[in-house]
């Protein structure tokens, strides 16, 4: 697309601003969207900055039938200095990309997306709520337009940033969780869309999820869709564990989504000295770990909690409780770190926070 300037259409009755003591995540938004339009014809088109508003969309749009669609979700955090802090966006927006790639929805300029996104948030700093652990959460998503029902890729989209204060999602401090290692329902398929960031992917994954909470866990652990041996994802989160001293995540073999945290974990793990394995790990292998006392810490990430650390876990008739059911010392170090960079708290040895 032929860089054009942003137009912006400011909002006049602003909103009053939510308690973020009492805010639920995802539930209040900001004043102003982003929204840009493609058209074979003229491809990505008409960038603007609007007030926050419903959409008109066609019944008939793809999107409410075949549900074509991608999303991204990252976070503005508020310096010390007062500065609105993004962190690593560029990664969520490549990845944007390669799902659109799967969804054969067409690609959007990276550049200019992240200059989009940076003015939106600029325009909308008074909503980055101030207090420790909070931020301002970042949905870009594309829908497919078009109304026609024919099963085909649509020719019409329609891509939109939304922004929406969130609380902190440890309210006392980081508190590890049940897990249920989920046997009869899968997340992904090697060769579906298990890699990309598509609803679908969200939907399917909703029975488990709610089985598994009325059952009393906090999540369920996904294990491969062919030979239900093979640790996955826990949630939606990368994870790892920490097995006789050295550190071992599932590796990228294309059902699991490639997390921004998962990477900037491994780079940081790396840069601490410790030997980090990307490779299949079977569930056997893990409770053995277990049973060998060599299971120290297992945990998940994302950009949602950081570091979400893993109290217990149930397979078939087993509970296996690690680290004593307490948070583990790796997992907090990861924590307290990445949370520093992204607040913009301490020395960013990677150039991460912009
Ligand atoms: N897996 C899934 C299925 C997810 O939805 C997410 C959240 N985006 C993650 C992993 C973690 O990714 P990230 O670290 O980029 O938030």
């Amino acid at each position: 697309m032929k860089e054009k300037p942003i137009r912006v259409d400011y909002r006049t009755d602003k909103k009053t601003k939510p308690i973020i003591e009492d805010i639920e995540f995802g539930r209040e938004f900001t004043d102003h969207m982003f929204v840009m339009d493609y058209s074979f014809a003229h491809g990505w088109h008409d960038p603007r900055i609007i007030p926050y508003q419903p959409l008109t969309v066609d019944p008939a749009a793809m999107i409410f039938h075949y549900g074509q669609s991608v999303f991204e979700g990252m976070k503005a955090y508020l310096s010390p200095k007062g500065d609105a802090l993004l962190f690593r966006p560029q990664k969520n927006i490549e990845r944007l990309n390669r799902s659109n790639q799967r969804l054969c929805i067409p690609e959007i300029d990276e550049k200019f997306v992240l200059k989009a996104i940076k003015q939106l948030v600029s325009l909308e700093k008074e909503w980055i709520p101030t207090k420790q652990g909070t931020s301002l959460y970042i949905r870009p998503f594309i829908i497919s337009t078009e109304p026609y029902l024919g099963v085909a890729s649509s020719q019409q989209y329609q891509f939109i940033v939304i922004l929406s204060p969130v609380g902190s999602y440890y309210k006392e401090g980081v508190n590890p969780v049940e897990i249920l290692v989920e046997n009869e329902y899968v997340r992904a398929v090697v060769g579906g869309t298990g890699e990309a960031k598509t609803g679908g992917n969200y939907a399917s994954s909703l029975k488990a999820q709610e089985i598994a909470e009325r059952n009393g866990y906090a999540q369920v652990l996904w294990l491969d869709a062919v030979e239900k041996k093979y640790i996955e994802e826990v949630g939606s989160m990368n994870v790892f564990f920490k097995i006789n001293g050295e550190i071992i995540t599932p590796a990228l073999t294309g059902s699991i989504l490639p997390g921004v945290t998962r990477d900037s974990a491994i780079k940081l793990l790396k840069h601490w000295g410790f030997k980090v394995t990307e490779s299949k790990i079977t569930i056997k292998e893990l409770i053995e770990a277990f049973h060998n006392g060599i299971l120290e810490e297992a945990f998940g990430t994302g950009t949602a909690a950081v570091i979400s650390p893993i109290g217990s876990l149930v397979w078939n008739d087993e509970k296996i409780t690690i680290n004593q059911g307490k948070t583990g010392e790796l997992s907090k170090r990861l924590y307290d770190t990445i949370t520093d960079i992204q607040y913009g708290k301490t020395k960013d040895p990677f150039g991460w926070s912009e």
